[in-house]
């Protein structure tokens, strides 16, 4: 069977990347090896969060699938770190597992130009330096001139349950072997990581009753612009803690943890780490916060957020039941590590195409990542790129300074990496500028230029762009002197100076409420725009500083940084910069520029240091 582009694997990186490449118009086949299980959340059923919300929304501006996905099978949404600025703000909620794989799976059998076929792929040959056969274990041959693979943790995956070791894909699913070791018959530089997930909990054996509870925000904000109303039923989550007992149980166990015993030898995620990685890095900490999170509306599982492990089941019992609500609790699954294979991200390009293979692009976990965020952000990058290279024009590639997106695959293809890379705010060195807030207006119109997005999409967006830019306009309608401020109870500096009502909303404590109350007619400006004209106006003196020190960056980028310069030596950066610096020691300015998480700012410092306090044979242009 012949199609333009072929997709293996429907995880989240599969589901975007067949998604994208069909909007674009070519034909394009998911090929996996469960059509039910496509759109299965492996482990934690939630999507977004800090950093990672930012990347959903972004799937979503790109008209990718996430974010209208989890408006349907969201059961508990909150916008985290409400306490913050707009700029590090991440939607999160809470799926209903069934709810999130049915909707994947209608919006795919929707899609036009998608076939979605189940088989499981062993081999891929490049042949007459143009298509790729994609063989499945049936032995049946499918062509294509493109080819996406996406199968997450599924490379010769070995799941870790104490000393049992069982080979699989993830719980009770086949690894993928034959197509491992034609990856590395390639000749792809691979490695080994290792992720893992807690125990799924029976509902009705936790004492409810003990424990705090966690509601999510009223009224529920969605992930896509293109969904009016959270219409499912919400739930609460609720919290409870590991105490001594728990600590002292892992504690006396640890030489059973595979990753302890040595049985382990990969890399976890650092920032995702087991429970028992936990207590031996932090044991300053007495107690760790566990959310007990519904895995949906109907189920009757509840998945226990912070706890996972590979330790025996034995051990888990013990751990488990020492928590508080959790004295009697039914453990109806046991929590596991898992070890697999993945592609060293640097022999790809930004587009995600092999450097070394024509035409075969890969995504998601695959490529070193961990997260349902991480894979789709890339899945949709790689599947609107095989269209594009199809369709011969120019590749979606984002830039650091315009999306989390670019930063990931920026990071993933020039730094590579040595553990589960996952996406934070801390990465991205523009982030006032990436919010999640705005993520369609810094990327739809480059989506609807390379026909990624569909009408309704671009009506909407152009409608939200037209709404905005009234409010803007409305916002600087309305001004009033210091005096005039003083008589509302704002204390501003008395210059002399008017300010309009979006300067104002730049002061701390002046929120778009105050501004009502001051000028009711700007009641006018819909509620669904006013955090966007909020955030705006906040963050707007910081941004034209921001792009003027880009600008001098740009003029300085070829200064040299002398390789045995100590950047502890330069006042004013951060222990985090000083360490990120002096591991890279990058040859000059731009090189700096590109690692990850240093920002203009802090590069400024470095190259006011070098231009004149460095000593005189350091100071040079290349
Ligand atoms: P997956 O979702 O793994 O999808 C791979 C797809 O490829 C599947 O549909 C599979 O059937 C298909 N496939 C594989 N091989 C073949 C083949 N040969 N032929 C056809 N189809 C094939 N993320 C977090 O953010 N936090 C966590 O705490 C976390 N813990 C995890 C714990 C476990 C045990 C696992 C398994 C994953 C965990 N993850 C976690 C990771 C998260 O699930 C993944 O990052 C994300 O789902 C990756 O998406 P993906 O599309 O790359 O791959």
């Amino acid at each position: 069977m012949d199609f333009q582009v072929i997709v293996i694997g429907g995880g989240q990186a599969g589901i975007e990347a067949a998604a994208a490449a069909a909007r674009m118009g070519v034909q394009t086949a998911l090929v996996t090896q469960d059509i039910k299980k496509i759109g299965e959340i492996s482990c934690n059923p939630a999507i977004g969060g800090l950093g990672k919300g930012h990347l959903t929304r972004e799937v979503d501006a790109l008209d990718g699938l996430q974010a209208r996905i989890i408006d349907a099978a969201g059961i508990q949404f909150r916008i985290l770190n409400q306490s913050k600025g707009p700029a590090v703000q991440g939607p999160r909620a809470q799926a209903d597992r069934k709810i999130y794989k049915k909707t994947a799976q209608d919006l795919l059998k929707a899609q036009e130009n998608l076939t979605l076929i189940e088989e499981s792929v062993s081999d891929i040959n490049f042949v007459n330096d143009t298509d790729w056969i994609v063989t499945g274990e049936t032995g049946f041959n499918y062509k294509c001139r493109a080819l996406v693979i996406t199968t997450g943790t599924y490379l010769n995956g070995l799941i870790h349950l104490g000393e049992k070791k069982i080979p699989a894909g993830r719980w009770g699913e086949k690894p993928s072997v034959s197509l491992a070791k034609r990856l590395h018959q390639m000749n792809l530089r691979m490695g080994r990581l290792k992720t893992g997930t807690p125990a799924r909990l029976h509902k009705e054996s936790i004492n409810w009753s003990l424990l705090e509870e966690q509601k999510g925000d009223i009224p529920p904000t969605p992930f896509s612009w293109l969904t009016e109303r959270i219409q499912q039923e919400q739930v609460s989550c609720y919290i409870t803690h590991t105490n001594d007992k728990t600590h002292e149980i892992i504690q006396k166990n640890l030489h059973l943890s595979p990753i302890f015993s040595g049985q382990i030898e990969s890399t976890g995620p650092r920032y995702c780490p087991s429970i028992e990685d936990k207590i031996v890095r932090f044991a300053h900490n007495k107690s760790h916060q566990i959310f007990l999170e519904p895995e949906g509306l109907d189920s009757d599982l509840i998945y226990p957020n912070g706890l996972s492990t590979s330790l025996p089941p034995s051990v888990q019992d013990d751990f488990l039941r020492s928590m508080k609500g959790l004295e009697n609790v039914d453990i109806v699954r046991y929590g596991y590590a898992i070890e697999y294979d993945f592609v060293d991200p640097r022999q790809l390009r930004p587009s995600l195409e092999c450097q070394h293979y024509e035409g075969l692009f890969l995504a998601g976990q695959i490529n070193g990542t961990t997260g349902y965020e991480e894979a789709a952000a890339q899945g949709l990058i790689a599947g609107a790129n095989a269209a594009a290279k199809l369709k011969k024009i120019a590749p979606l590639i984002l830039s650091r300074d315009e999306a989390y997106t670019g930063v990931l695959i920026d990071d993933l293809v020039h730094l590579g990496t040595k553990e589960p890379y996952r996406m934070f705010t801390s990465r991205a060195e523009y982030r006032l500028r990436l919010r999640a807030d705005n993520a369609d207006l810094r990327l739809t119109d480059k989506a609807i230029a390379i026909g990624l997005v569909s009408e309704e999409r671009a009506e909407k967006f152009f409608e939200r762009k037209e709404k905005l830019a009234i409010g803007r306009k409305r916002l600087r309608e309305f001004s009033g002197s210091p005096q005039f401020f003083e008589k509302q109870g704002i204390k501003v500096n008395k210059d002399g100076v008017s300010r309009t009502a979006a300067d104002m909303l730049a002061f701390p404590h002046v929120n778009f409420d105050k501004i009502i109350e001051i000028w009711p007619d700007l009641d006018t400006i819909e509620p669904r725009y006013r955090g966007e004209l909020a955030a705006e106006a906040l963050y707007a003196n910081y941004l034209a500083r921001q792009d003027k020190e880009i600008e001098m960056l740009k003029k300085d980028s070829r200064w040299q940084l002398p390789k045995d310069l100590d950047y502890s030596l330069i006042a004013g950066i951060s222990t985090e910069v000083i360490d990120k610096l002096n591991k890279a020691k990058p040859e000059n300015i731009a090189a700096a520029a590109r690692i990850s998480g240093i920002t203009p700012a802090a590069l400024l410092v470095v190259l006011n240091y070098i231009k004149h306090k460095a000593p005189l044979h350091e100071r040079q242009k290349s």
